[in-house]
C-alpha cells in the first residue's frame, strides 16, 4: 500500500523551480558581469591617468568605489545562492517568520525574498516606525526608544 506524505507547504512543481532557478541564475550573471565591467572601468581608469601622478586620494576613491559595488554584489550573490539553496530543499516558498506558503508570483517577482507578502508588510510598517522614532529622537541611542511613556499628573479638571 502506497503511503503519502503531506506536508504543511505544497511544493513547487519542477515547471516552477526551473523558472525560480532561471531567474536567479539571470540576476547573477547580471551581476558578475557588472563587477567586471566596474573592475575593467577602474583598471583602464588607472592605466589612463599613469601610476606617477595618481595621489592619495585619487587611489581612496577608486578603491572604495569598487570596495562598495563588491559589498553589493557579495551580498546579492549570496542571497542568490540562498535562495538556489532553498530551491533544492524544497524551502524556497516558505515564510522564513511564519512558514506559511510563499505565492509563487511573489517569488517569481523577488526570488530571494525569505518572506510571505503579510509579513514582509509588516516588517516594512515596523522598520518605518522605527526610522520615524529615531528620527524624532535625533537620532540617539536606540535603547532609550520606545521607554517609559509615563503621564504622571493625569486629574487635571
Ligand atoms: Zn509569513
Amino acid at each position: 500500500m502506497l503511503k503519502r506524505i503531506y506536508i504543511l507547504c505544497d511544493m513547487l512543481n519542477e515547471s516552477q523551480k526551473g523558472q525560480l532557478r532561471t531567474a536567479l541564475e539571470t540576476e547573477r550573471a547580471r551581476l558578475i558581469e557588472n563587477a567586471k565591467d566596474g573592475l575593467q572601468f577602474s583598471m583602464n581608469r588607472e592605466r589612463n591617468i599613469g601610476r606617477d601622478s595618481i595621489d592619495e586620494s585619487m587611489e581612496e576613491e577608486i578603491f572604495s568605489t569598487e570596495l562598495r559595488l563588491r559589498d553589493r554584489e557579495k551580498f546579492l550573490l549570496g542571497k542568490i545562492d540562498e535562495a538556489l539553496r532553498r530551491i533544492e530543499e524544497n524551502t524556497i516558498n516558505e515564510c522564513e517568520d511564519c512558514a506559511e506558503e510563499i505565492g509563487f508570483k511573489r517569488l517569481l517577482a523577488r526570488p530571494v525574498t525569505t518572506y510571505c507578502i503579510d509579513c514582509k508588510e509588516e516588517r516594512e510598517r515596523e522598520e518605518q516606525s522605527q526610522a520615524q522614532q529615531a528620527g524624532r529622537s535625533g537620532g540617539g541611542s536606540r535603547e532609550d526608544i520606545g521607554g517609559s511613556d509615563e503621564l504622571s499628573g493625569g486629574n487635571e479638571e
